[in-house]
């Protein structure tokens, strides 16, 4: 494979684009939003050059990256020549069948199609295309340009020569990749929206203040962060998707979204991206203050 399409230039979209792009491959990346495409070839050159100065990247790789990437408004006109493409849209079911019908239509046949949904069933994106067999689950994680892992997720008919392809390209990447079964949360956000909304329910029921939680999670467990600055981190409005859609998948009530989760949805502080979540976040500041809501 050498022709990799993005689809969505967001958090992630950039991330995957940039580990691409960084491996020698030709990269179209996607997205409604000129201003997010912009906004993301910044993002990498930024990232690309905080990799150059910690001696990882050379001026050279960076040039040369940044001249595999070339960014599209069209999912058609991005698709056209792929080989893979990695859908990192935003997660709403309603509008990832919906890109998935198109790039079905736009892509070459025996184009793979891959989506990086943090939740969503591989095998109902699948049902939206008229090649299941070559559609499949490519979850990295965030920040993609640092993080190991790949969680490679098998949908009802994904073949296994697919899954086989996906595994030697994260490889490629120098990611390490791991097969799952496609149930509801896979395995990473199985185990851990648990642990995040359990941390959210401690702090509802006054058991422990936002620091104390996090301090336990972090020295005790050596976590590197605490799990409510985990969710700040992650969006809490994401964090309350993916449990509806565990609560929903498994029917069992281990999973209900704590009322305070659901509560801060609603108004708007969602962590990092709002400035306020558990935190409050100043741009420029590297400093972790408590949300007065919580003092
Ligand atoms: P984001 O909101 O930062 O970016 C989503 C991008 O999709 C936006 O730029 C938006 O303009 C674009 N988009 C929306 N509709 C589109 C369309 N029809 N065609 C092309 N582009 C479109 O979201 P994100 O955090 O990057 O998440 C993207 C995906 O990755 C989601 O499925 C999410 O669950 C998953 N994910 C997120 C994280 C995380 O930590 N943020 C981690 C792992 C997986």
């Amino acid at each position: 494979m050498k022709n990799i399409s993005v689809i969505g230039a967001g958090t992630m979209g950039n991330g995957i684009a940039h580990v691409f792009a960084q491996n020698g491959f030709t990269v179209n990346l996607i997205d409604v939003n000129a201003a997010q495409l912009e906004k993301a070839i910044a993002t990498i050159t930024k990232n690309m050059d905080r990799q150059i100065a910690k001696g990882s990247f050379t001026e050279e790789q960076k040039t040369t990256a940044l001249q595999n990437l070339t960014t599209y408004i069209s999912i058609e006109e991005g698709v056209a020549n792929a080989e893979l493409v990695v859908e990192a849209a935003t997660e709403n079911i309603e509008l990832k069948l919906k890109i998935f019908k198109q790039i079905d239509a736009a892509a070459p046949v025996g184009c793979i199609l891959a989506s990086n949904t943090s939740s969503i069933s591989i095998t109902k994106i699948a049902s939206a295309t008229k090649r299941p067999h070559l559609v499949i689950g490519m979850h990295f994680m965030n920040p993609v340009p640092v993080m190991k892992l790949v969680e490679i997720i098998e949908g009802y008919a994904t073949e296994k020569q697919v899954t086989e392809s996906i595994v030697a390209l994260s490889k490629q990447l120098g990611k390490i990749p791991c097969v799952v079964n496609d149930y509801p949360g896979f395995i990473a956000n199985k185990i851990l929206m648990p642990m995040i909304n359990e941390a959210i329910i401690s702090l509802y029921e006054g058991i422990a203040g936002v620091e104390e939680i996090d301090t336990i999670m972090k020295l005790g467990m050596a976590h590197p962060m605490g799990p409510l600055q985990l969710a700040d981190f992650i969006g809490l409005d994401v964090c309350l998707s993916i449990l509806n859609v565990l609560y929903n998948g498994y029917g069992n009530t281990k999973y209900a979204p704590c009322p305070l989760l659901v509560n801060m949805v609603t108004a708007g502080k969602l962590g990092v991206k709002s400035g306020e979540g558990f935190y409050t976040y100043t741009a420029g500041s590297k400093d972790l203050v408590v949300s007065s809501r919580f003092k």
